[in-house]
């Protein structure tokens, strides 16, 4: 046995970031390049939208008909819902999309992974979709805008409404340039690696409602409907939650800030969706931790990074100067 010490572990640097909107304007300013979608991904969205409401609809029959729907598969709901609910709001959103906060590379690629659990698409696939989005807002080039519709009336209401909630996700527009919107993750090789294992994560999703649902029950059954709620159900809520905030929180509501968009807060949506219902706030301030902007504005994903800060795990939080914030307000809203 030598005496020498191990070297010490360095942590390696997290890669240098350009600023936002350099990764978003393309050199020469061609801001709109269209992309294909391949058939296989329109397959696979076709799949992660369409099977989680059928197997809700079969834990519905099960539960009724059968009994099969105890209280621990509920539990399970509730928190796979919030934990994986947290991946996307606290990790894809505010941390990995508007660099919100810095915490370790370890942490970052935790929220990737657990984000990826929520079957919402390949982490920088997200993020990328999310900038375009935030560069373009109900303007031509949003991916998901429910006012780009060329049909008037009641019909271009409806059609809008339906793009922007679930008929985005296999339109041609959705598809954004990784390479321009995301060149920092594609730059970080932790954060490409949980990218590329995208499946994985969802799959150990599932597979860590059936366990915990094992050990709730004791039953092989109890694992399977755990995993029928914490998994399929928990993917369609959340996947509902998620797209609400495209379209319902880009037509209903109210706005307190000029945005130059058509964002709105939506209160009765703030739990569902982990304090991103705030949305006008949100597009008016998109590097804010806090959405909530004010004390009522219930926003349990900034409670999670102020509990990460308080803890040390979390730094650089960025947070809006008031004077700055309640300059932006709209005529109406100042008191
Ligand atoms: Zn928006
Ligand atoms: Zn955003």
């Amino acid at each position: 046995m030598g005496t020498d010490s191990p070297p010490a572990v360095v942590a390696p640097e997290a890669p240098t970031l350009p600023p936002l909107h350099e990764l978003t304007v393309a050199p020469g300013g061609d801001t709109v390049r269209p992309v294909s979608m391949p058939l296989i991904d329109r397959l696979a969205s076709a799949v992660v939208t369409a099977a989680p409401p059928i197997l809700v609809a079969l834990g519905m029959w099960l539960g009724w008909n059968h009994g099969l729907l105890v209280w621990q598969d509920l539990l399970v709901l509730a928190l796979f819902y919030m934990v994986i609910g947290s991946g996307i709001t606290v990790g894809f959103h505010r941390l990995l999309t508007h660099r919100s906060f810095k915490t370790s590379r370890l942490l970052r690629a935790g929220f990737a992974a657990l984000g990826s659990a929520a079957a919402e698409g390949p982490v920088i696939d997200w993020v990328a979709t999310h900038r375009k989005h935030h560069q373009f807002s109900d303007e031509s080039g949003d991916p998901h805008s429910p006012h780009l519709d060329d049909r008037h009336g009641w019909r271009g209401e409806i059609w809008g409404f339906w793009h922007a909630h679930l008929g985005w996700v296999f339109s041609d527009m959705e598809v954004a340039d990784e390479q321009r919107y995301a060149k920092d993750l594609l730059a970080d090789p932790w954060i490409r690696f949980v990218d590329r294992t995208f499946v994985l994560w969802v799959v150990a999703g599932l597979a860590a409602a059936f366990g915990v649902g094992v050990a709730l029950t004791g039953t092989v059954t109890g694992g399977l409907t755990a995993m029928l709620w914490g998994g399929a159900a928990r993917i369609f809520f959340m996947h509902h939650a998620t797209f609400s905030i495209n379209s319902v929180c880009h037509y209903f509501g109210r706005a307190d800030y000029d945005t130059g968009d058509e964002s709105r807060n939506v209160f009765w949506l703030a739990i569902p969706t982990w304090g991103e219902s705030w949305h006008n706030n949100h597009h008016a301030f998109p590097t804010s931790f806090r959405h909530g902007m004010q004390r009522w504005q219930i926003d349990p994903s900034a409670a999670i990074i102020r509990a990460l800060e308080l803890t040390g795990l979390a730094w650089d939080v960025v947070r809006i100067d008031p004077t700055r914030r309640d300059g932006k307000l709209l005529p109406a809203q100042h008191l």
